[in-house]
């Protein structure tokens, strides 16, 4: 068996390969962590994301580009309130943990800011757990201002940069988002602070593997801080977000998470996803991978045009949706489905296929009703019916649908 240093170079290689000669690795962020943890039987997605693909560069090459990404205007103005937030040795953010998260500590008077550079995400990340280390000892007020963390997904480490990590007096850690959108009264859109919760979860959980490794072990807390712009106005609101939640969720499905590796190891010979590749040949490259499409995607990954069109060329129930798959067992497509309704395939004694036929002779005796009555009217005075063809369970015309009297 390969020495495990061996193994993990190998992939690297392995990995720069399937990403392309000369193609810089993409760094997967929490947002991207978070959106892969929410479809962990993604193979497809796994593959790229640990290979460092730029997804968006490769949905424009397949010729189905995404409707990814915030506009240049959105991005300029988010830097801009981040750093008035972060601005005079992050003073007002200290502020803010402090009112909303640590009222008994001493408030910050001076809050200590280490300088985090350092050459390459290993480097980073290496100085950042020394200074959260030396923060812990010195007691006190510290903001590390994004910092590199790194977390284990799949067996390949992911590099994360949080906006801000707060070091408090008692020597715990807290997660910091800034977020361009505002807090109007002191509340933001649900959507968009749920959103917020997950990514930080992400950071929460790589923060975790840095505290393990120290003794004793400080604490991560479980409430970020989230920093917006008050009532659309450039000063800085926050807000404690419990995140528990996210993190639970977050942490079982990056378990679930199949090794790298392992899909590596189960593609073609030649497989690259170079954008400079020809259409059909990266096509044929992605497909290689499997996916696991559902409407969900359209709000998390870049490739979701191009998969959702293969799901439904295919006619896969996985583009009804999770509730509907999960309801429908082993049929994967809606040929299958309409057959086992019609009672042409699948097992009678399976539950899924037992409610497709019950359902199938509900909506036939609803038809031969309307047929039988074609007159019955809705009760609605002045009704006219909507001429609509009323169709049997095969799908073919029945009959014209009386108007109403
Ligand atoms: S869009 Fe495609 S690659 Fe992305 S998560 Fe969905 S199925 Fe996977």
């Amino acid at each position: 068996m390969p020495h495990p240093r061996r193994r993990g170079t190998a992939l690297r290689q392995r990995l720069a390969e399937l990403r392309g000669p000369d193609v810089p690795a993409k760094a997967l962020d929490a947002r991207a962590l978070a959106a892969l943890a929410a479809n962990p039987g993604c193979a497809r997605r796994a593959v790229l994301d640990g290979a460092g693909v730029d997804k968006t560069r490769l949905a424009d090459a397949l010729g189905s580009p995404s409707a990814f990404g915030q506009s240049q205007f959105a991005l300029t103005r988010g830097n801009a309130f981040e750093a008035r937030v972060k601005a005079d040795g992050g003073a007002e953010l200290l502020r803010l943990a402090h009112r909303k998260l640590d009222p008994q500590a001493a408030p910050p008077e001076e809050g200590r800011v280490p300088d985090l550079s350092a050459i390459g995400p290993e480097g980073r990340a290496a100085r950042t757990a020394l200074a959260l280390r030396e923060a812990v000892e010195a007691g006190g007020w510290t903001l590390l201002d994004h910092p590199m963390l790194a977390l284990d997904v799949a067996g390949s480490p992911a590099f994360l940069e949080p906006d801000a990590v707060v070091v408090h007096p008692d020597g715990s850690w807290t997660v910091v988002e800034i977020k361009s959108f505002p807090m109007l009264d002191g509340s933001a859109d649900p959507a968009k602070v749920g959103a917020a919760a997950r990514q930080a979860a992400v950071y929460v959980l790589a923060l975790e593997e840095v505290a393990a490794r120290l003794d004793p072990a400080p604490r991560v807390r479980h409430r970020i801080l989230l920093v917006c712009p008050k009532d659309f106005s450039n000063l800085p609101a926050a807000s404690a977000v419990d995140v528990r939640k996210q993190r639970a969720v977050t942490r079982r499905q990056l378990a679930r998470l199949t090794r790298i590796e392992e899909i590596v190891d189960a593609l073609p010979e030649g497989t690259c996803f170079s954008p400079e590749l020809p259409a059909a040949e990266l096509t044929a490259a992605v497909e290689s991978v499997p996916a696991a499409y559902a409407p969900e995607c359209l709000s998390a990954c870049e490739l979701a045009f191009h998969c959702r069109a293969r799901s439904r060329a295919q006619a896969a129930v996985t583009s009804l949706g999770r509730a509907a798959r999960a309801e429908l067992g082993g049929l994967t497509t809606v040929g299958d489905v309409l057959s086992a309704a019609r009672g042409e395939s699948g097992d009678p004694d399976d539950p899924a296929v037992a409610a497709l036929r019950r359902a199938a002779r509900l909506r036939a005796e609803a038809l031969a009703a309307l047929v039988d009555a074609p007159d019955r009217c809705t009760g609605t005075p002045g009704h006219e019916g909507s001429g609509t063809p009323v169709h049997d369970s095969a799908g073919t015309p029945a009959q014209e649908a009386a108007p109403c009297r």
